[in-house]
């Protein structure tokens, strides 16, 4: 709000008054000058606003943050179970709610186990590695069960169960993506089960588990977070044990690159 100056022409009888005035116009004056002041107050407050303020009166549109996001926002939690119903919101280039990824290059990948037959991209498997030390310490077993894949094994997990589960497209794609689009070709992408709890290997009930519970508190702080948490725009069934690292740029891109 502006600062409500006295005129000019005021303010000069304010501060000079004449010495010649009686002991009886002087408060006349002050009087006078005072209901003028308030006269021109008031004026001033019905006035409209003059359109050049000092200040800019635009204001930056206020975001809208969706319910979801909002409750995520406060809590420590990355994801929490909710009854709504997801909203797929297909992207261009996805194949029944998935993405194409490109597949990793063989030399990018490091062995997370130690027999070799899981591999991240360098940069998750060694924090996947520190993140599962940490998760020990805490008396927590964090046992990976699957990571970077190639699209001949994508092939083999999405039409061969498809097959043997005896279910369409459609129904497959909610819980695998197909080939050529799961989040595991690019390396960065991994699985995890608890080691004291493996009936709830790659079950929703792993939700309930102290593994989870552990990474919900802690995955962030290594860079890990769920791909498919509840309600995804990508429309895929909840999927608490599938994590993806996002703590490099190509990482990054890969998974938040605007899609054309
Ligand atoms: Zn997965």
């Amino acid at each position: 709000m502006d600062e409500i100056e006295i005129p000019e022409a005021i303010r000069e009888e304010i501060e000079l008054p004449k010495k010649s005035a009686s002991a009886l116009t002087l408060p006349i004056i002050g009087i006078v000058l005072l209901l003028g002041v308030a006269g021109l107050f008031s004026i001033f407050l019905l006035s409209p606003k003059p359109k050049n303020t000092s200040q800019p009166v635009e204001q930056p549109p206020i975001k809208a943050i969706p319910p979801q996001q909002k409750s995520q926002a406060n809590q420590p939690s990355v994801a929490t179970p909710s009854p709504k119903t997801p909203e797929a919101k297909p992207s261009k280039g996805d194949l029944l709610g998935h993405l194409p990824y490109d597949v990793a290059p063989q030399s990018s990948l490091e062995a997370i186990t130690a027999d070799g037959r899981l591999r991240m991209r360098s940069a998750a498997a060694k924090k996947f590695k520190q993140m599962q030390a940490d998760a020990k310490a805490d008396g927590v077993k964090l046992t990976p069960i699957s990571a970077f894949r190639t699209a001949e094994a994508q092939e083999q997990l999405f039409f061969g169960i498809k097959e043997q589960r005896v279910q369409d497209a459609a129904k497959r794609a909610e819980v695998s993506a197909p080939p050529g689009y799961s989040e595991h070709h690019t390396g960065y992408a991994i699985d995890i089960g608890d080691g004291d709890a493996p009936a709830t290997n790659v079950e929703t009930t792993f939700a309930e588990t102290a593994a989870f519970a552990w990474l919900e508190k802690n995955a962030l702080k290594y860079s890990f977070e769920l791909s498919f948490p509840p309600n995804n725009e990508q429309g895929v069934s909840y999927e608490p044990w599938h994590w993806r690292f996002v703590g490099d740029r190509n990482s990054l891109e890969t998974f938040y690159k605007v899609r054309n």
